[in-house]
């Protein structure tokens, strides 16, 4: 099949399309009786909820542009096809994590998976002040198995070089990042926009120069330090949950890159979600326990990635790095577990410059987030994003020296 037989699918022609696929009708039975329903809430590709007399899936579709613009932002279909690579390591490195996943076509650029239910967008859930049990530890975990196990301490050499080479192609995407993340932010991008009430802060910003200096540095750490297979686009927009389930979907935007950045970016859409909160509560102060837990969460997104990168660090490292032979002859695997935390040291500190910048891009760039855009009194959503973009400066400027996860607590309740 070649690349001119694509055609975007819609819920008229879905069934036709797909119809004749054995492994879909078998799960959700012949296509006559399907109903599709096309979901509207992401911004880049088609995505279709399909219904049948036996159970339901989920089609998504790229299309060669960006789908909130149109076709005045192309994007190659190919991203479909780094997304179907991307779940189906995730679904190996940490098993139930993502959607399972049935089908996909590389012409068509379109994924068959399972139907997430009755799961709702995290982000969707802490707008409304619903609380997941073992959220943060979960969503810790999810990134210490994904990131540890795609990198060099993990890997065969030879693997690993297949894949770094097979993710480089993912230029596109990652040019998204390169520029929407870590440059618009810091200077006057044509596509950038903020709520208005905020031109002090935004010029504070723009006027601190080592600040400029470090995002930079971040960028750089973002596109030469290929060390792991990342996510790219961790947000509460890319989990789903449901009261008993935790899982990831939409890893688009997959790449080789510091292990530190699906972390912070996770951290930075908790910490904005707390930051919000004051925008959705009932009446003032209703949320601040609801708040409390969000920071609980944070910290725990670090915690238990930290816990599993530990366990991991003396079960599973059979990559090129830090080999075991070579600390054998010291007492106790001592060198091995100052090595381990000279490492995470370093993670840390790439997690907390990328939680910053992450916020900084949500509220100053392209792509906002519902937590503020949702708030509708103008000032006060300007209030709560002021705050962010001062935690962000914070987490940048001091990512060097915050110690642990109660310091960048404390930093959070000090700007809120
Ligand atoms: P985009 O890349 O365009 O952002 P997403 O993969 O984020 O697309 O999907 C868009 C929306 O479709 C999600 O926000 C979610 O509401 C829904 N969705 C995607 N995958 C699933 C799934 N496996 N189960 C249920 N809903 C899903
Ligand atoms: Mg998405
Ligand atoms: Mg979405
Ligand atoms: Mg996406």
């Amino acid at each position: 099949m070649s690349a001119s037989d694509y055609a975007a699918l819609t819920p008229g022609s879905l069934p036709a399309r797909l119809g004749g696929l054995d492994l879909l009708t078998r799960r959700i039975g012949p296509a006559e009786g399907w109903q599709v329903e096309e979901v509207g809430d992401g911004n880049l590709n088609l995505v279709f909820i399909l219904r049948g007399s036996l159970g339901a899936a989920i089609v998504k579709q790229a299309l060669p542009y960006v789908r909130l613009v149109g076709e005045s932002w192309p994007l190659p279909l190919k991203r479909s096809f780094f997304e179907y690579h991307a779940l189906q390591r995730q679904a190996a490195r940490d098993p139930g994590s993502v959607p399972e996943l049935w089908h996909f076509d590389e012409a068509q650029a379109l994924i068959v998976m399972e139907y997430l239910s009755p799961h709702i967008i995290l982000r969707h859930g802490l707008i409304a002040g619903k609380r997941y049990g073992g959220l943060g530890e979960r969503l810790g975990q999810f990134c210490a198995r994904t990131l540890f196990r795609g990198s060099d301490l993990s890997m065969k050499a030879a693997e690993k070089k297949a894949d770094l080479a097979l993710f480089a192609g993912n230029i596109e995407l990652c040019d998204i990042t390169e520029n929407l993340v870590f440059s618009d932010p810091y200077f006057e991008a044509a596509l950038n926009r903020h709520t208005p009430g905020l031109e002090a802060a935004v010029a504070r910003l723009r006027g601190d120069l080592a600040l400029k200096v470090a995002a930079q540095h971040l960028k750089m750490a973002f596109t030469s330090q290929a060390e792991t297979l990342l996510h790219g686009d961790l947000h509460t927009g890319s989990v789903m949950v449901s009261e008993r389930d935790i899982r990831v979907i939409d890893p688009e935007f997959a790449t080789y890159g510091p292990i530190g950045f699906d972390i912070g970016m996770l951290m930075a859409n908790f910490l904005m979600a707390c930051l919000a909160q004051p925008g959705h509560a009932e009446s003032p102060g209703a949320r601040s326990g609801y708040q409390s837990w969000l920071l609980s969460v944070t910290a725990a997104v670090w915690t238990s990635f930290e816990a599993e990168f530990t366990r991991l660090w003396r079960e599973e490292r059979q990559g090129i790095l830090y080999q075991a032979t070579l600390y054998e002859d010291q007492r106790h695997g001592l060198a091995s577990e100052i090595a381990r935390g000279e490492r995470l040291g370093a993670i840390w500190r790439d997690a907390l410059g990328f939680c910053g910048v992450e916020i900084h891009r949500r509220i100053l760039g392209l792509a906002h987030n519902a937590d503020f855009e949702r708030i509708d009194d103008v000032a006060l959503r300007a209030a709560c994003e002021a705050r962010a973009l001062a935690l962000g400066t914070a987490l940048i400027h001091s990512r060097h020296t915050l110690s642990g996860t109660q310091a960048l607590l404390d930093l959070a309740a000090r700007v809120n």
